[in-house]
């Protein structure tokens, strides 16, 4: 230790990334007691600075410690080190936080109860039962907070006083609560309360008594949970499930089933190991895996699909309430309505629920942030998110530019918007369909408190081509340069931000819907691109859009569309899925088509896979979005290798291809689950042809895939395979949607490299 007068040489550790308000200076702490280093920790807004004194050895390994040891719940995303000489410390010590500018430290997502806070559940006297037993690495964290830095009085927590008890573990370095912010015990903390026959009950095991009870006489419970409600019951009650369709105004989309445990899931779906792993992530999110076959679930729990929506308990109620009724698996589908958020306070709640006369579990912790549970997949790649929500928000992406000050809107349909903060972009959470009303005020308040939260102030803004999109329109507001960006190229983009390429490469957007730079729809987009710019090099011939937004749910108008370009010299009448539509909209759709009434043009892979979901018979109306292409995914038979030949340049006519489909259909008589895959094989084709052509062209061997298609497993899995096999490295979105909620991603690394072009 060399020494100048009173000051030594010290050594300073400068952190960034997930470690406020995850147990982070504790750690330090005690790592430094044990290396006999003296110094001090403390907070800085945008990090964790540590100083330190004592020999070099025990310098050094403290330092190759820090990240292997560090808490689970944790992330360290940069490390800095530098020599300072400062004063002698006497003892190691954390001291007050300390704040410099407007950068801001990351703030943790929400995290599912932990071990040690269940078995607190059975051990500590002052948290027996207590339902909302929390601690440093565990809890609440982005539901409940409305300011930072990340204190008590800037969460919903504020309304609750600690008791002594809580007081002392909160002050206490060595206690596992030591600055848990959201720390309570049943003395102290939020409780539960239970409105049921228009009495209120207050008493925990009275609650669990009545809720097995409602459960085992076919009721629906409408629960309040960490960012928003949920609905409860038996999913092998079939009157519980019909009462549930109706309270949840029909809305047909397959219901998420929480399992009491892994050893409970392995009994309904097939586990693999990796499934395990994601399913039992801190998130805890909602995983789509496949069922196994000797499950009985009535139809309305996932609507004939392979596939199941499975979660574990993240709460300790959640744990206290399988501890207390019969069932191993229920329904937990979010209490939301006709794409209006999920509900999160109390009172809308018993106004909506108490006319449907069912039980209703409150509790009096408000939700700041409404976070929906997220949805994820097992992809070729790994981990795929399909909504990305509760335990994933607000976890920014990093990047290796600044993208400061730039707002991203985001799309319409599935929004989530995206702030750029120095190098880091936060998206928002899920927050869904804008043109419904409240929707709309949920992203403006959203986009409120992230402005907040994130000491944001916008200076450019990145939007949709598309004149009218609502999100486009609420930030033109905002004012500062406006960047518009091709719906197609921010899928690329986003999932190149993610993987950190910057450079050019082979860009594969197959989707629903966007707007084209020709005021057409597309969405079967393969291009060069770079995060700048992009050239289209190859798309799916346009087919005319009857009805406009109807296809969406109405596929057999996308499949109409596709015969009549397929068979100009008359459309086969004897192709069954034709009986199944109304003589008249037929008619009129084929005259519509055969008279060239005005009508948008798309060339989009979703309407596609609609039409020949619809022309097999598999689905011609569909009840929620995407349902017909899932079903045809659902369907298709795997080990079928055959493809239907095709030839194309830079635009790809499916005609041949859907003549070759009828002619299986109703002359050879093939299984439609046959013809779904090869249809599904030609696709890869087409993709993997594309991909030759463009690679010989231009040399590039990174192949990006994104849009809502590739949420399709099946296709994804093969044009993956394919690629790789033949040399090239595929890219996929994981740790954001590759649907349109990983849109404004895409459109904040756009803008920024547009701009910083401009400077
Ligand atoms: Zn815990
Ligand atoms: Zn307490
Ligand atoms: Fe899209």
């Amino acid at each position: 230790m060399p020494k100048t007068n009173e000051n030594i040489l010290t050594t300073v550790l400068e952190l960034t990334g997930l470690i406020q308000g995850v147990g982070f200076r504790p750690f330090i702490y005690k790592l430094a007691k044990l290396h006999r280093l003296t110094g001090e920790v403390y907070n800085q807004n945008n990090g964790v600075i540590i100083h330190l004194q004592g020999w070099n050895a025990d310098i050094e390994s403290f330092i190759t410690e820090l990240p292997l040891k560090a808490p689970e719940s944790s992330q360290i995303i940069s490390f800095k080190r530098s020599e300072i000489w400062k004063p002698v410390y006497t003892d190691f010590s954390i001291v007050e936080s300390v704040s410099i500018d407007d950068s801001v430290t990351l703030i943790s997502p929400d995290i599912a109860v932990c071990e040690g806070c269940i078995r607190d559940m059975n051990e500590q006297e002052h948290r027996i039962d207590y339902p909302f037993t929390n601690c440093t690495n565990c809890g609440p964290r982005f539901s409940i907070i409305e300011s930072l830095p990340y204190d008590r009085q800037n969460t919903s927590m504020k309304d609750f006083e600690m008791c002594p008890v809580c007081a002392a573990e909160y002050k206490n370095i060595t206690d596992r609560r030591f600055h848990a912010q959201p720390v309570a015990c049943n003395n102290c903390g939020p409780s539960y309360s239970l409105i049921l026959n228009g009495e209120t009950n207050e008493k925990l095991h009275k609650i669990l008594l009545a809720l097995n009870k409602a459960l085992s006489e076919s009721q629906v419970i409408a629960m309040k949970g960490l960012g928003g409600f949920h609905l409860a019951c038996n999913p092998f009650d079939e009157k519980a499930l019909k009462k549930l369709r109706e309270i949840k105004l029909r809305d047909s989309k397959p219901f998420a089933l929480m399992v009491k445990d892994i050893a409970t899931a392995k009994k309904y779906v097939e586990l693999n190991e990796a499934e395990e792993v994601l399913l039992s992530s801190l998130a805890c999110p909602v995983l789509l895996i496949k069922q196994k076959l000797s499950n009985k679930f009535p139809s309305d729990i996932n609507r004939g699909l392979k596939t199941l929506g499975i979660f574990l308990p993240y709460l300790p109620f959640h744990h206290q309430l399988f501890k207390n009724i019969k069932h191993d698996i229920l329904v937990m589908t979010s209490a939301n309505f006709s794409d209006c958020p999920i509900i999160i306070s109390n009172e809308q709640a018993v106004k909506i629920f108490k006319k449907h006369q069912i039980p209703i579990l409150l509790h009096n912790r408000n939700i700041l942030n409404r976070v929906d549970d997220s949805v994820v997949q097992l992809s070729p790649k790994g981990m795929q998110i399909i909504r990305r929500a509760r335990g994933y928000v607000p976890i920014p992406v990093l990047l290796n530019f600044e993208v400061e000050g730039i707002f991203a809107a985001g799309p319409e349909l599935s929004n989530a918007f995206c702030m750029g903060k120095g190098k880091q972009a936060i998206l928002s959470q899920y927050i869904g369909d804008l043109k419904n009303f409240e929707t709309m005020q949920f992203y403006e308040e959203s986009y409120a408190r992230f402005k907040n939260l994130f000491r944001f102030s916008p200076k450019a803004i990145a939007c949709d081509m598309h004149p009218d999109y609502l999100s486009g329109n609420f930030a033109r507001k905002l004012g500062g340069t406006i960047i518009q960006v091709q719906h197609h190229h921010a899928h690329i983009a986003a999932c190149m931000a993610e993987h950190g390429l910057d450079e050019p490469v082979i860009g594969i957007a197959y989707d629903g819907t966007g707007y084209g730079d020709d005021n057409k729809i597309w969405g079967s987009e393969i291009m060069v691109a770079d995060l700048e710019n992009y050239e289209r090099k190859v798309h799916f011939q346009y087919v005319p859009v009857p009805g406009g937004d109807k296809v969406s749910y109405e596929p057999w108008r996308s499949a109409v569309a596709y015969i009549s370009e397929a068979f100009s010299e008359g459309t086969p009448f004897g192709l069954p899925f034709l009986r199944l539509i109304g003589k008249n909209k037929l008619k009129m759709v084929l005259e519509g088509i055969e008279k060239k009434v005005k009508m948008p043009l798309s060339c989009s892979a979703g309407r596609l896979f609609d039409a020949v979901s619809a022309i097999l018979g598999i689905c011609t109306h569909a009840t929620y979005h995407a349902e017909a292409p899932i079903l045809l995914e659902n369907i298709a038979a795997e080990h079928v290798n055959d493809f239907y030949s095709i030839e194309f340049e830079d635009v790809v006519s499916w005609s041949p291809v859907i003549r070759q489909i009828v002619q299986d259909l109703i002359e050879s008589k093939i299984p439609v689950s046959v013809i779904a895959a090869k249809f599904h094989n030609t696709v890869v084709q087409v993709v993997f042809r594309s991909v030759l052509k463009l690679h010989h062209e231009t040399g590039i061997k990174k192949v990006v895939l994104s849009g809502g298609t590739f949420q399709n497993k099946y296709l994804t899995k093969k044009i993956v395979d394919l690629m790789e096999n033949n040399g090239f490295t595929t890219y996929l979105p994981q740790l954001i949607p590759c649907n349109d909620g990983g849109i404004a991603l895409g459109q904040l690394v756009v803008a920024a490299k547009q701009l910083e072009k401009c400077v």
